[in-house]
């Protein structure tokens, strides 16, 4: 089968075949892509195996195997897609088109292109008959963008024996970036997600003929402090040892006056003037960053203007940083800033982050990257995404969002998932597929 062989030895052949499966979630149907993929293992002679919890949505498992001088590897890639209805395309968004050197395409950042890069490594490197140190495992998974049920999640619970031996996983980057006004090239090293806590606040007092100045127990006053507490947009500023390694390195790696912003905001995180002194979306993501953030984000109550309801709710989005702080914390916090017990059910709680390992794996794909681009600047970043990397620490595997790509500094094409005319550069493929290939043939 020559035809699926060269699409293997190239990733940007390789990313265009994946995105012309439609494989939108909902509903997903990611069986005909995975089963391509599975095709090129089987051609490549490597060992595989489908696993699924619904027929059409299997999940596949690709072993290079090692030396066995080194724990394993996992590589982890989601096919599934998020929708492109009423969006805007300049091309087909399932196309996989090659335009102005660029894959364009739903999926071509998250994560096909990211895929493509894993596989052609672990292709290439058999090829060559190169055994890596350890084990080197690639899930293919459904259903990354719609709660993971039956893809990583459904391994994580029921097939952990799948992943024995696994000790560090690389995965997407949940589109952790900063532009920096293009001052230096970034390659984003994810080492902690932030966990999604969502909450439903009922507030219940005295109602009324709304002529009358509220009394200070009614709903509307508890909400109005509610509102009050979370401005603006969550708990107060806290530096975490993540965020503080982050500002002093992006110190280190920028030109003044921008070296000096960083290092304001390390002595202090609440400082909304040096963070004004960066692009909104920059400071928009460091706020999200420095702090454990909490969003109203549906409120429901009342039945006419004049009439105080007696009972109001509102959603919150709580996202908490990494190091163990849940939805109880979230709801003693804003319990103590609003003086009186909240009445709070969780509706979600994603999994704990464990505080970031900062060890010789993350030091191995920090030097992939200084030896691939040595005018790029690797950063250890929280992204305030979730992804599949949140369920695997549960097995003592620690994950990195790490999908090296080489883009022009500044460019903003993190910005794109989720979008119209998400598309990546061609280079940026090769280059990402042979960071990969580096960091298997180098893995210790
Ligand atoms: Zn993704």
């Amino acid at each position: 089968m020559p035809d699926r062989l060269d699409t293997a030895a190239d990733p940007v052949t390789l990313t265009q075949r994946l995105i012309r499966y439609d494989t939108t979630n909902p509903p997903g149907n990611e069986a005909a892509c995975v089963e391509f993929v599975a095709g090129l293992a089987a051609d490549a002679g490597l060992p595989h195996r489908l696993v699924a919890a619904q027929p059409d949505r299997p999940n596949l498992l690709i072993r290079l195997p090692g030396r066995g001088a080194a724990p394993g590897l996992l590589m982890h890639a989601h096919v599934d897609v998020v929708p492109t209805k009423d969006q805007q395309w300049s091309y087909p968004p399932f196309d996989g088109a090659v335009r102005d050197g660029h894959v364009w395409g739903r999926g071509s950042l998250d994560m096909k292109g990211g895929l493509a890069m894993m596989l052609t490594a672990m292709l290439r490197l058999h090829a060559e008959g190169v055994r890596p140190a350890g084990d080197v495992l690639l899930a293919v998974v459904p259903d990354e963008e719609a709660g993971s049920a039956v893809g990583a999640r459904y391994l994580v619970d029921r097939h952990p024996e799948l992943f024995d031996g696994m000790r560090y996983a690389v995965g997407e980057d949940g589109g952790a970036d900063l532009e920096l006004d293009g001052a230096v090239r970034l390659h984003p090293i994810v080492v902690a997600e932030k966990r999604a806590c969502w909450l439903r606040i009922t507030l219940r007092g005295p109602g009324g003929h709304a002529s009358r100045v509220a009394l200070p127990d009614s709903p509307v006053r508890r909400l109005t402090r509610l509102l009050d507490a979370i401005e603006p947009g969550g708990l107060p500023p806290v530096l975490t040892p993540t965020a503080d390694r982050m500002l002093r390195e992006l110190s280190a790696a920028l030109p003044e006056p921008q070296a000096a912003v960083f290092e304001r905001l390390r002595a202090d995180p609440a400082d909304e003037s040096a963070l004004g002194e960066l692009s909104a979306a920059d400071a928009q993501y460091l706020r999200s960053i420095l702090r454990h953030s909490v969003n109203a984000t549906v409120v429901r109550a009342g039945t006419a203007t004049n009439v105080l309801p007696e009972e109001m709710t509102v959603e919150l989005d709580c996202r908490a940083l990494p190091g163990g702080f849940g939805a109880a914390d979230f709801v003693a916090a804003l319990s103590e800033r609003v003086g009186a017990d909240l009445d709070a059910e969780v509706i979600v709680e994603g999994e704990a982050m464990p505080e970031p390992e900062f060890g010789p794996f993350y030091d191995q794909l920090a030097e992939v990257l200084r030896a691939a681009d040595p005018d790029g600047v690797p950063v250890p970043m929280v992204t305030t995404a979730s992804t599949d990397a949140r369920l695997f620490p549960r097995l003592g595997i620690a994950c990195y969002g790490w999908l090296p790509l080489m883009l022009p500094a500044g460019s903003g094409y993190r910005g794109l998932l989720h979008r119209p005319d998400e598309r990546v550069p061609v280079d940026a493929l090769r280059f990402g597929a042979s960071c990969f290939a580096d960091l298997l043939r180098g893995y210790r």
